[in-house]
């Protein structure tokens, strides 16, 4: 299994968001008193005792009946059934058992996937007794838990990391071929993409099964290099009743991401980078998977001097810290640097399985750090040794050192632009720890 998916459930205003905030440990959804505010779905990466999961909260719903908004979070139960590993459903103690709560619990008791029921805001003994009348949803196991204080989260994060057999990180590839998924917003143009490169008939090898259901990987021959294309496109056609579902497609770009080498992540030229977007991007920095940035529909921009040139530093600045992207403007209706995209995704990959030789990694880097040293810390001068890359199917590389807790934030972005500027990494997120020598 590559990635496992955990999936937060429960009416609004139960604490979802609070929750999935502790869980990837990063404040950046936006909480808010008032239930129903409009939010974009949150999805990130969590790690516990060395094992990593997807979370996505499925909270961002917006109501605007009573009956519809039924009907949604009924939906989304489903979808996370169907698509997660594991659900989180979560209540709230201060209003007791809600009929909705009610009807979400009678379609998960049916549930085939590992369900773990959440009573939170139990922020206090008395809330703890009266946490106890959840019982009689008849789900087990339950959890009380103070989303805002964090108590109980440990023992939740113990339970739900014993589902996990197996940790995304560890995987091995079933195959050598570079992997490329094709991933992006609905109506970026992800199945004209495919279309366009399936028109070459000829270059199809083969159709190969995924690692799960939900993801179809292509196998191509072109300019000689063998790849396979991983996407979800053709999926969600075939599925009418999720198209709508936003849900949907980003819980199946994780998985297509999880599954691939390099993520090729398309935009609309004409909306611009999204947030959505945006947290797709760190999410594939944060698993270290290589990336291209393509900008469709560039035919529908009317062009001045700079505007590629413009626009790409305009990404570049969101982007930010990791800027080291290529970014490609493509029309694919206008077979428009398609290819290009291809080759460009496939340097990636190389440039994310370069291992560099130790002698000449010591040679260029200790050279950089004499001409630009690191700081003096408490009368100490720090002293970096020596450098290898790690065995990582990610590179990453360790630096030797005499006080490595002191090598600071500034340091370390000088010791990755040098990578960068000697090395070819574009494309790739590069990891760097400093350790005792
Ligand atoms: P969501 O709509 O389910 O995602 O809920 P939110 O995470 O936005 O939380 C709704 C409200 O409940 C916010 O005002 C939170 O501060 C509050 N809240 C969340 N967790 C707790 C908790 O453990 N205890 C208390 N007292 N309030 C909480
Ligand atoms: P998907 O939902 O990401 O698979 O997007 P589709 O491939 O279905 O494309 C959505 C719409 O955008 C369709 O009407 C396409 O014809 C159109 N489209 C895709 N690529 C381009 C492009 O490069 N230029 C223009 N003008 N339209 C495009």
């Amino acid at each position: 299994m590559a990635g496992f998916t955990v999936a937060i459930v429960g009416r609004p205003n139960v604490g979802k968001s609070t929750l999935f905030n502790r869980l990837i440990e990063q404040r950046k959804a936006i909480v808010d008193d008032i239930s129903g505010v409009t939010r974009d779905r949150q999805y990130g990466l969590a790690e516990w005792n060395g094992k990593t999961f997807n979370v996505i909260d499925t909270g961002g719903f917006v109501p605007n009946s009573e009956d519809v908004f039924e009907k949604e979070i009924r939906k989304q139960v489903v979808i996370a059934m169907q698509e997660a590993n594991l659900i989180l459903f979560m209540c709230d103690v201060t209003t007791g058992i809600t009929d909705l709560d009610a009807a979400m619990a009678d379609l998960l008791r049916r549930s085939d996937k590992p369900v773990i029921t959440v009573i939170n805001k139990v922020d206090n003994a008395q809330r703890q007794l009266d946490a106890n009348e959840f019982y009689s949803l008849g789900l087990d196991p339950l959890h009380f838990l103070s989303s805002i204080s964090g108590s109980g989260t440990g023992e939740l994060l113990d339970d739900v990391t014993a589902h996990i057999t197996e940790d995304l990180n560890t995987v091995k590839p079933e195959t050598e071929l570079p992997k490329i998924a094709i991933i992006g917003q609905p109506n970026v143009g992800k199945s004209s993409l495919l279309n366009a490169l399936v028109g070459e008939e000829r270059n199809i090898v083969s159709d190969i099964a995924g690692t799960t259901r939900d993801t179809i990987h292509t196998h191509y021959k072109l300019y000689q290099k063998d790849f396979i294309l991983i996407d979800t496109a053709g999926i969600r056609r075939k599925t009418k009743v999720h198209e709508d579902l936003e849900f949907y497609s980003v819980i199946r770009a994780i998985k297509a991401m999880d599954e691939a080498d390099v993520c090729m992540l398309l935009l609309d030229a004409e909306k611009g980078l999204t947030a959505q977007d945006l947290s797709i991007f760190s999410l594939a920095t944060r698993k270290g998977k290589g990336i291209v940035v393509l900008v469709n529909k560039w035919d529908l921009i009317e062009k001045a001097t700079n505007s590629a040139r413009d626009y790409e530093e305009m990404l570049k600045k969101r982007f930010a810290p990791f800027t080291d992207v290529p970014i490609i403007f493509t029309s694919v209706i206008e077979k428009q640097r398609i290819f290009k995209a291809i080759e460009i995704a496939l340097d990636v990959y190389d440039n994310r399985r370069q291992k560099i030789p130790t002698s000449k990694l010591n040679d260029i880097m200790l050279k950089a750090i004499e001409s630009y040293k690191p700081p003096v810390v408490r009368g100490t001068q720090i002293k970096i040794k020596y450098v290898t890359q790690l065995p990582t199917y990610t590179p990453a590389f360790a630096f030797f050192c005499n006080l490595p807790e002191d090598v600071k934030q500034p340091y370390k972005n000088y010791l990755e632009n040098q990578l960068r500027g000697k090395f070819n990494f574009s494309g790739v997120p590069v990891r760097l720890f400093f350790r005792k020598k």
